[in-house]
């Protein structure tokens, strides 16, 4: 069995003693004669394993009591629709910071379910390659939430700071995140936050599972009318089983928190290792002739690396060869080519070491 370097956007690389882990445990679960697959997600097993996932993510997150901690479905794409059917409910329009992709989709879902949501700032005149200053951001009179994309995933855009949510009057409204590609990557001041959402297929677990913090106060604000499924009192009294959850995934992302917890030793000690990895590469890539990253170093992902090649005729060699090397999933995301390398926490240091090295070799054959 040979496992190679995996720099994949999502569904990403997973922590290698979670998968050893799971595969032991894979048709006997801790003697209870079954899988957890095959388990029903009532047994008291089941539950067990459900507790134990919110207790460990709520001590990673230091998530304060007053948050609700929820287990769903449906991506984080259709949380860009759970949230203004979740928090519209006493009127008002959804503010956005417009700094890429995803959150000009989920932008695209507001306004596709409540018609207007203004944009409070945008990274757009710059070409996406610094996000606003605080400065910069204006809400509306009539803001009910401001939302942002925390890291664009695509575009490597990263926050170096949490916005401020305050409408031109001074009053505070509901901060809402978009945390799916750096969620666990480093510490987090919860308590800033009204709701924060995340798809797991990064930094959480396997592709199946979303994970959403809600304020408790904010779970009286919901449309009357919306799917049942969406709504954030409902999963919150039915402890997330409202209909069958994730079971499987939910367990995966149970051993990957302890794993962060035990192995890892924390968010600040992630935070370290993370903040290496993408140093190293960022260093890489600055002093080579051959690649280019365009971001402002202080808005530079640290989770997902995107560059690209002085010359693209060479960007399928690149992609061939570091392949043949065991480096897999380089290629940017369809809408903006390129290469990109993303490094979640389950992308050891050593993998950025070999892509570094890889890099280096190709330039000096081909640059
Ligand atoms: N937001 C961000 C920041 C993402 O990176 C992604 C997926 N790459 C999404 C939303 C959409 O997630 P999902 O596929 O879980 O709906």
């Amino acid at each position: 069995m040979t496992r190679h370097f995996n720099f994949c956007a999502g569904p990403a690389a997973l922590p290698e003693p979670v998968l050893a882990r799971a595969r032991d445990e894979l048709l006997d679960y801790r003697g209870h004669g079954l899988s957890v697959m095959e388990m029903s997600h009532r047994s008291p097993e089941f539950v067990a394993i459900a507790e134990r996932a919110e207790r460990d993510l709520r001590e990673l997150l230091a998530v304060p009591d007053d948050y609700r901690v929820l287990f769903t479905q449906g991506g984080a794409s259709l949380q860009f629709a759970a949230v203004p059917y979740n928090l519209l409910g006493r009127g008002g329009r959804a503010n956005f910071l417009h700094t890429g992709i995803w959150g000009k989709k989920a932008m695209a879902e507001a306004r596709h379910l409540f018609g207007e949501a203004p944009v409070a700032a945008s990274s757009e005149a710059g070409g996406f390659a610094a996000v606003p200053r605080p400065a910069d951001i204006a809400l509306t009179e009539d803001a009910a939430y401001l939302h942002y994309t925390a890291n664009e995933t695509i575009g490597g855009l990263e926050f170096d700071y949490i916005p401020e949510a305050v409408r031109p009057d001074g009053t505070e409204v509901p901060l809402v995140c978009d945390l799916s590609s750096s969620i666990l990557s480093e510490p987090l001041d919860v308590s800033r936050f009204g709701v924060i959402y995340a798809g797991a297929q990064k930094n959480i677990g396997p592709a199946g599972l979303t994970v959403v913090i809600v304020r408790e106060d904010l779970l009286d604000r919901a449309c009357a009318e919306m799917p049942s499924l969406l709504g954030y009192r409902a999963l919150a009294e039915g402890a997330s089983m409202v209909n069958t959850p994730a079971t499987y995934g939910w367990y995966l992302a149970g051993l990957v928190f302890e794993w962060l917890k035990e192995d890892i030793g924390g968010l600040a000690a992630m935070e370290a290792i993370n903040r290496r990895k993408a140093d190293k590469l960022y260093a890489a890539i600055d002093a080579s002739e051959l690649y280019s990253n365009p971001i402002a170093p202080a808005n530079r992902s640290r989770m997902n690396v995107p560059f690209v090649l002085a010359d693209d005729r060479l960007d399928a060699t690149f992609l061939a060869e570091a392949e043949a090397a065991g480096l897999l999933n380089l290629k940017g995301h369809r809408s903006v080519g390129g290469m990109r390398a993303s490094l979640y926490n389950a992308v050891p240091e050593a993998a950025v070491d070999a892509l570094v090295d890889f890099m280096g070799d190709f330039e000096r054959r081909k640059g």
